[in-house]
This record gives structure tokens, C-alpha cells and sequence, in this order.
């Protein structure tokens, strides 16, 4: 054995070179249990994932401190006011939704009588969907609600008749009133010249709407309405127009549009009468036009805050 340094230092590498298969065992070893030693050392130690002991941070569910809005009743964002009542919506836009009250479903007309006299209904009702009767059948005439209604949601679906006979207001005329009182026109307006404040959505004898999205005829249409109606004081003196706001086949027809007053034929409307609450009237006039999925949703637009 050289036992010079140079000898001493030329043993140790011959020994390591000849230990190495036990050093490799070591370092597989090491990269085989590394990784997982790591992580885990790192998730013990590591403060950014939610420890099982501590609640995530709560964002505050509303102020008292904040300032008061126009008025001082409520602050901004203040966690003391009264949150909306839940309502569970419909399948579609088109379904009622938990709080409506349904006119309509397609099978009777239990909800509705003869504007007349008040006697039944008797209209046409068959395949989901009432009817105008055709004239000279002895039957029909205007119907409405047996219930009274103020500020309102509508909605409502409505076909024109597919045969076309008539021309301007003698084809597909029909109508909503609102309050009994307040007409949302509904006519046949595709291709159907007529005056513009007579034709399909109109402000009858007053206001036309902003467009005419009308469907052909025979076709199902839709009105998703929102009608205010007017307010008096004690002495019946006006305080609030009557307003209405027209979504027709999707598209809008009128913008919180207030009416002139109730709807009349060849005069100006006035507000020549105390009238907050009334019925919804379906309006007969000769042409057998189709209703079906008519529901509502009461409004209290007046409500305290
Ligand atoms: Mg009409």
C-alpha cells in the first residue's frame, strides 16, 4: 500500500468507485421517496390552503356605518333593510312564477265571466287555448277577471285568427284593459294597414308603439306587460297618470308610457273617472282571436320602502 498522501488519496477514490453500487441504491433511494417527503413536509407547512380548523373570511352582509341615502331611511348597503321576498321563477320567462296568480292554464274559464252580466264565460275553450266566438252564434261579448287588479304584471300569449277576413280594424281585433278601462290593442297587424294609434300594441286612440314586431297570422304571440295604474287623492283629484310598459314577441313597444286616460273610440282619453283597481277585460270584437297562458303577478308599486 503507497502510503504517501498522493497514495492514500488515489485508496479512497478506488474504495468509492468500488462502494458505488451501494451509493447508487442510496441516491435511487432518495429520488424515490424525496418527492413525496417534500410535499408533504411542504403541506405541513404551508398556510395558504384552508387549514379543516379554520372557517374561510366572511364578507360582511351588509354596513352600519355607511351614509344614509336620499331620504336617511336606509344607509348605503345598509345591513338592517328588509331583503326581497324570494320567488321561485318559472321553467321559462314564460311560466308563472310562484307568487302569480294564474288567469288562464289552457283547461276552463273558472276565473272569468261575462263583462255583461257577470254570468259565466263562454267562450270557446279547446287544445289548451279560449277563443273568441265566431259572431252569430249567440254566444260571447267581452269577459273579464273576476278579480280586481291594480299595478299589474301580465303575461299573456295570443294568436290572431289564421283565416284572414277584414281589413284594418275589422281584422284580428281584440284587446286587454286593464282596470277594465285602460286598452292594450291587439289586432292582426302584419301587412293590416291601419291608423297607427289602432294597430297591434297601441295605446288605443292615443299612443302607437315604438315598433311592430307583429307575428303572422295564426301565430302565437306573447305580451309581458307591466301596468300602473292611476292614483287619486280623497277628492278623486289625479295624482298619478296610468303607465304602461309593453314587451311584445320580445321586443319593446312601450317605455312606462303613461295613458291620457281611459281608452275611448274617435275622442280624447281624460281621466274623467276614480279608477285604482278593476278587472283585466278581454275584448270581443267579432274576430275569433285565440288566449292562452295568461298569468299575473300583483304589483304595490306604492309600497314604504
Ligand atoms: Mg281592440
Amino acid at each position: 500500500m503507497d502510503a504517501t498522501p498522493r497514495g492514500q488519496a488515489a485508496s479512497a477514490f478506488i474504495e468509492l468507485l468500488s462502494d458505488l453500487p451501494t451509493h447508487a441504491t442510496i441516491l435511487h433511494l432518495l429520488m424515490k421517496f424525496a418527492t413525496p417527503i417534500y410535499l408533504a413536509a411542504a403541506l405541513a407547512c404551508n398556510t395558504a390552503p384552508a387549514r379543516a380548523d379554520e372557517a374561510p373570511a366572511k364578507s360582511p352582509t351588509g354596513y352600519t356605518d355607511t351614509p344614509f341615502l336620499p331620504g336617511g331611511k336606509w344607509r348605503v348597503h345598509d345591513d338592517a333593510r328588509p331583503r326581497p321576498t324570494v320567488v321561485t321563477p318559472g321553467e321559462t320567462a314564460a311560466s308563472a312564477p310562484s307568487d302569480a296568480i294564474v288567469l288562464f292554464n289552457g283547461e276552463g274559464l273558472d276565473q272569468w265571466m261575462m263583462d255583461k252580466d257577470g254570468v259565466p264565460a263562454d267562450w270557446v275553450v279547446q287544445d289548451g287555448y279560449m277563443e273568441v266566438p265566431a259572431k252569430g252564434t249567440g254566444v260571447g261579448g267581452y269577459i273579464r277577471t273576476k278579480q280586481e287588479f291594480g299595478d299589474v304584471q301580465l303575461h299573456l300569449e295570443f294568436a290572431t285568427p289564421a283565416e284572414v277576413s277584414g281589413n284594418s280594424q275589422g281584422r284580428g281585433n281584440s284587446g286587454i284593459f286593464f282596470l277594465g278601462a285602460f286598452e292594450l290593442q291587439v289586432l292582426d297587424s302584419y301587412e293590416n294597414e291601419s291608423y297607427a294609434d289602432g294597430q297591434l300594441s297601441a295605446i288605443y286612440g292615443y299612443k302607437p308603439p315604438l315598433v311592430n314586431p307583429a307575428r303572422k297570422p295564426g301565430e302565437w304571440q306573447t305580451y309581458d306587460v307591466i301596468f300602473e295604474a292611476p292614483k287619486f287623492d280623497n277628492e278623486g283629484n289625479l295624482l298619478k297618470k296610468a303607465y304602461i310598459t309593453v314587451i311584445l314577441n320580445g321586443v319593446v313597444t312601450h317605455s312606462h308610457q303613461p295613458y291620457l286616460g281611459p281608452t275611448g273610440h274617435k275622442t280624447v282619453a281624460s281621466y274623467d273617472r276614480v279608477l285604482e283597481k278593476g278587472p283585466i277585460k278581454l275584448q270581443d270584437h267579432g274576430n275569433p282571436t285565440r288566449y292562452r297562458n295568461i298569468w299575473v303577478r300583483e304589483l304595490n308599486l306604492n309600497a314604504p320602502e
